[in-house]
């Protein structure tokens, strides 16, 4: 006897975006997620092509576009020297652009489109442990419940209690410093269509613009405070070769530190537990890739269960397993690059630079780079 086809573990991106797809396709669903409500911080804010072409089926795409600012260009620059342009306008899509949205706003999208389609989260909920047998898995949580479930999915972060009790490994490491992340309010030439990614020998930084006018600072630091102030962050950009006048830190609207694995599941799938997200992967923020990973990893995971619950051979969970890892396994090659060659000592720099933009005038690197990052190369 089962309480639901599929369980889904966290309400994340990743696990919203599961359960709307799956109630959507008539699946029986049950949602759970420790937090008795949903995260309202910022995070991560880069929607690319990809996610928003997979969310349209869910009608979520449309809302998205309402509430994000679209920037058309990534540019990667040594201070004021662009390196490499890349522009997504010309890409074949319906959204050829990165969408900049905070976190808290997918999150309250999908949270809004799994409601109207009748679903639910289940919350405070924490689970404390999964067994499997033949025919189906158990979930246990710290209220006492029991679930019984033909499927788990552990959608569930990067500390994934689902991963560890399937004894599924997460092998990789951990970056020395930590990244300061600060939404702040800038004056000068901070674009307002454009995501900039410089390299600077203090290291990389991004700065990306958000809805409200505000922009998006991430760098990784030595040191960084825990709740940076707007000093903090006009010393950095000036460090980093992007102050110094030209982009003045007028105030903080909210900031974090945190500090970024590079890791990959073993599997996506022992048996009849599955994981998506966060869970199965994490990596460098330098692309903005995590959250878009993990919302394509759902809508492929809703696929093979939808199907293998209508008939479908079983072989397909193998699948989504077997074609999503190697897809995180080359986003971590990607980004750990990007950070890595942001902090090339300083001899090394001038060559970089010399092969970098002698690279980035051939129009077909270009586009390779804006498909890769758009996510449209994993159609
Ligand atoms: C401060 C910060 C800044 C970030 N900035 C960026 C950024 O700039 N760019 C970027 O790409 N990414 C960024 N990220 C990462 C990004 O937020 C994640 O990639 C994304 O949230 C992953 O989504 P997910 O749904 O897979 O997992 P999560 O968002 O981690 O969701 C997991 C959910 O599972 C729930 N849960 C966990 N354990 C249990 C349990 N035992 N029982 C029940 N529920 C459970 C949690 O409460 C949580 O709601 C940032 C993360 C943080 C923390």
């Amino acid at each position: 006897m089962y309480d639901t086809d599929v369980l889904v573990v966290g309400a994340g991106p990743s696990g919203l975006t599961l359960a709307t797809s799956l109630v959507k396709k008539g699946v029986a669903t049950t949602v759970v997620d420790r937090q008795a409500v949903g995260a309202n911080t910022s995070r991560a804010a880069v929607v690319n092509a990809r996610t928003l072409e997979v969310l349209d089926d869910l009608d979520v795409s449309r809302r998205l576009v309402k509430e994000g600012v679209q920037a058309p260009r990534f540019t990667i620059r040594d201070g004021r020297r662009t390196l490499i342009p890349v522009d997504f306008s010309v890409l074949p899509t319906e959204y050829p652009y990165s969408l900049m949205v905070p976190q808290a706003t997918t999150e309250r999208l999908l949270l809004e489109r799994l409601t109207e389609l009748g679903g639910t989260v289940i919350r405070p909920k924490v689970l404390t442990s999964v067994t499997q047998d033949a025919d189906g898995a158990t979930a246990t949580f710290e209220d006492g419940d029991v679930i019984r479930a033909r499927y788990v999915v552990g959608a569930d972060g990067i500390h994934s209690t689902v991963r560890e009790a399937a004894g599924i490994g997460f092998e990789g490491g951990v970056y020395e410093e930590s990244f300061t992340l600060a939404d702040v309010q800038l004056r000068g030439e901070a674009p307002v269509d454009e995501v900039i990614l410089c390299w600077a020998k203090a290291g990389l930084t991004v700065v990306a613009p958000l809805p409200d006018g505000s922009f998006r600072i991430v760098a990784p630091v030595a040191e960084s405070p825990e709740d940076p102030s707007a000093e903090f962050v006009q010393r950095l950009l000036d460090d980093r070769g992007l102050g110094t006048g030209r982009m003045v830190v007028t105030d903080v609207i909210w900031g974090s530190r945190f500090r970024i694995h590079h890791r990959v599941a073993d599997t996506y799938r022992a048996g009849r537990v599955l994981l998506a997200g966060d869970a199965a992967h994490v990596h460098s923020p330098a692309g903005g890739q995590g959250m878009n990973l993990g919302i394509q990893d759902a809508v492929a995971l809703a696929d093979a269960l939808a199907g293998v619950l209508a008939g479908e051979p079983d072989s397909v969970l193998d699948d989504y397993s077997s074609t999503r890892r190697p897809i995180a396994q080359q986003v971590v090659e990607m980004t750990d690059r990007l950070t890595r060659l942001a902090t090339l000592p300083r001899g090394a720099r001038p060559m970089r630079n010399a092969a970098i933009s002698m690279a980035g005038r051939i129009p077909a690197v270009r586009r390779a780079l804006a498909m890769r990052l758009s996510g449209l190369v994993y159609r």
